[in-house]
C-alpha cells in the first residue's frame, strides 16, 4: 500500500517515524509543512522539514522534540556573547544544517534536492519533501497584529490571541514534483497529529487538490494537545477544542478519523468511518503500533 503523509514537526515525525518501522522505504512518502520556515542569523531554516528527518534519522532529541541529541551550544552562546539575537536556539550541529542548506540554495539548488541529499547522507530510507520550492510563510494574526510564525511560536511563546492565520506565498506555490507524483501514486493520505491551523493547512493550501482516500489522526487527546498551540489556537477562534473539533477541520477530505481512546465517549458524534486507538506515542513502539493501527483502518475501510 502507497502511503502519503502529511506532517509538520514533532506529532508529524512521530508517526511517520513509526510509518518508516512498518512499511517497506519504496511504499512512503512524508510532505513536510515549510510554511515555518524562516530566514535568521542569514541562514534559511527549516524545522519541521529538520524535526522530521533527525526523527527518521534517529537523531532527534527525544526530550525537546526538536533539534538534535548530544547537542553543544557554542555558536548560539557566543553569538549571545556578541549581542546577537539568541531567542531561537540552534545547537552546534544543527547550525550545520541550517549553513549547508544556504550554501547550496545559493548554488541555485532547490529544497526538495537538499533534503533528498541530506536524507541519503542520515541514511533516511522513505522519501521526504518540503511541501514546495517556493517559499511560502505562515502569518498569525493576533491581538498585538500579523506576526511572522516563528516570532509567534518562539520569540513570543505563543502568548498573543489568535485571530486568524495568513500563508503567504501558498496560492501561487507549485507542489513539488516529487509531492505530485507520490500523491498520484498513493494508495491513501494519513494526516499525521501534527497541528491542523499551522501544520497542515499550508500543506492542504499548497496542494490545492487531493483526490485521494485521506485518513487523519488527532493531535488533541482529552481536549488539549500533547504539546504546542493546537488547542489554544481553536479556543481563541471560538471553537471548543477536542477530536470532533479536528475532524471537522477536515472534514471535506475525510474518508476516516483515528482519535484516542480518551475520547471514546466522543464516538457517536463523528458521522463518517472512525478509529479508537491509543494516539500517544511515547516510544517507538507507540509509534509503529500506531502506525499498523491505521494502516490496518485503512485496509478495513477499503478506501
Ligand atoms: P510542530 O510543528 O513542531 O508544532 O509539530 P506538529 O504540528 O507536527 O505537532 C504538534 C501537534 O502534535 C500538537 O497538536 C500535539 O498535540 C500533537 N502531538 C504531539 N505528540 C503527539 C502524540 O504522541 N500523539 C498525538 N495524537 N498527537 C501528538
Amino acid at each position: 500500500m502507497k502511503i502519503v503523509a502529511l506532517a509538520g514537526g514533532v506529532g508529524g515525525a512521530k508517526l511517520a517515524h513509526g510509518l518508516a518501522q512498518t512499511l517497506p522505504p519504496q511504499d512512503l512518502t512524508v510532505i513536510v509543512n515549510t510554511g515555518d520556515d524562516f530566514e535568521h542569523l542569514g541562514l534559511t531554516i527549516c524545522p519541521d522539514l529538520d524535526t522530521v528527518c533527525y526523527t527518521l534519522a534517529g537523531l532527534a532529541n527525544s526530550s525537546t522534540g526538536w533539534g538534535r541529541e548530544n547537542e553543544t551550544w557554542n555558536t548560539i552562546t557566543n553569538i549571545e556573547k556578541l549581542g546577537g539575537p539568541n531567542w531561537f536556539r540552534l545547537g552546534d550541529q544543527d547550525f550545520g544544517t541550517h549553513i549547508e542548506r544556504t550554501r547550496r540554495l545559493k548554488e541555485g539548488k532547490s529544497l526538495s534536492q537538499i533534503t533528498q541529499e541530506f536524507c541519503t547522507a542520515w541514511g533516511i530510507q522513505p522519501t521526504v519533501l518540503p511541501m514546495s520550492d517556493s517559499p511560502v510563510r505562515t502569518i498569525v494574526c493576533t491581538d498585538e497584529g500579523e506576526l511572522a510564525f516563528q516570532e509567534y511560536f518562539v520569540h513570543r511563546q505563543c502568548h498573543p490571541r489568535v485571530s486568524g492565520f495568513r500563508f503567504e506565498g501558498a496560492a501561487t506555490a507549485q507542489p513539488t514534483h516529487g509531492a505530485r507524483t507520490a500523491l498520484e501514486a498513493a494508495d491513501a493520505i494519513i494526516i499525521c497529529p501534527s497541528n491542523p491551523w499551522v501544520s497542515i493547512d499550508p500543506i492542504l493550501r499548497v496542494l490545492k487538490e487531493i483526490n485521494k482516500p485521506v485518513v487523519a489522526v488527532s493531535p488533541i487527546i482529552g481536549g488539549k494537545t500533547v504539546k504546542g498551540p493546537a488547542a489554544k489556537m481553536y479556543a481563541e477562534l471560538g471553537i471548543e477544542p477536542s477530536a470532533l473539533a479536528v475532524a471537522e477541520h477536515y472534514q471535506r477530505l475525510l474518508a476516516g478519523f483515528i482519535l484516542d481512546n480518551k475520547d471514546k465517549q466522543l464516538s457517536d458524534k463523528f458521522r463518517g468511518k472512525i478509529l479508537v486507538t491509543d494516539t500517544l506515542m511515547n516510544s517507538n513502539a507507540d509509534r509503529a503500533r500506531l502506525a499498523r493501527d491505521v494502516l490496518h483502518f485503512i485496509g478495513s475501510i477499503q478506501i
